[in-house]
């Protein structure tokens, strides 16, 4: 094991003992599930492309591990045909085939996936992942690709209005989230706890069976949930404003975020990435 690689490993798992930086079983939820479907399709567009340096030839050749969350509507979620699917995966497809790169998805959870872009399992994180000024002491990010923040959902039945109706009850959260950490921020204050899941969904299971009084998570997915349905509505609050990028680890991988940088100017040229976006969210 490189010594950068055991050093990272140390880091992560003493960040996974405390806060949102990851539950105590962060570690073990990181194995990766190839894609394969994703990679063949990004695999077919690695033909087309047309590099005329060996550099450029064999950075074509490489295989980008690329990881992402379960579900995190409708940035990424699995279809009626069971493909995975999304602003983020189809930007992604996008992007690697504007580009001429090959890549393979692991569809592993929020945390999972930054745990696997820090033990170098994957590349980067496209997950509807904030750019923060503590994450970009970390991290590279892409350009900015979606604007978000943290919002508070509770059930539709609720009177609560405010954060002090949680007094003495307990919220839900996603570990390794800006929601989490927001709420992590603000829990003495107005004196509840948090409970933290691995996936959005069993976050909201837990406020619709009443064990939980609210959520934080991004507003633009549970906006998203509820109108597709879900039994929540959120309170009028906007917390942690942010931007959406796709990770690579600091001073790694340079080149991918160039290609996703480029791709990305080129999608918001051709209209490809409002296309996206509209086949998503109505206006
Ligand atoms: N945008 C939030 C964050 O980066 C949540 C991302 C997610 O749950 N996939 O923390």
């Amino acid at each position: 094991m490189k010594k950068w690689t055991a050093l990272t490993l140390a880091a992560v798992m003493a960040a996974s003992m405390a806060g949102c930086g990851g539950g105590t079983d962060a570690g073990t939820t990181a194995a990766p599930a190839a894609d394969t479907t994703a990679a063949d399709t990004a695999a077919e567009s690695t033909e087309a492309a047309a590099d005329d340096t060996e550099a450029a030839d064999a950075a074509s050749d490489k295989v980008y591990q690329i990881a992402t969350d379960i579900t995190f509507k409708p940035f990424e979620f699995e279809n009626e045909n069971g493909e995975m699917v999304g602003i983020d995966l189809d930007l992604l497809k996008a992007i690697a085939e504007d580009q001429g790169f090959t890549y393979e998805l692991q569809v592993v959870g929020f945390n999972a996936a930054v745990m696997a872009m820090e033990t170098g399992a994957a590349d980067a994180v496209i997950a509807g992942m904030s750019i923060t000024p503590e994450r970009e002491e970390l991290y590279d990010f892409s350009d900015p690709y979606f604007e978000s923040g943290v919002g508070c959902a509770v059930l539709s039945t609720s009177e609560a209005t405010d954060y002090s109706d949680f007094a003495g009850m307990q919220v839900a959260a996603k570990t390794g989230t800006e929601g989490c950490k927001f709420a992590e921020s603000i829990a003495e204050e107005y004196g509840f706890t948090v409970v933290q899941f691995d996936t959005s969904a069993m976050m909201y299971q837990d406020v619709m069976a009443g064990n939980s009084v609210a959520c934080f998570e991004d507003y633009p997915v549970m906006g998203y949930e509820i109108s597709q349905g879900m039994d929540l509505k959120l309170l009028d609050k906007l917390e942690s404003a942010n931007n959406y990028g796709i990770a690579v680890m600091k001073g790694q991988n340079a080149e991918l975020i160039e290609m996703i940088n480029a791709g990305l100017a080129n999608l918001k040229e051709s209209g490809k990435y409002d296309e996206i976006i509209d086949t998503y969210i109505k206006k």
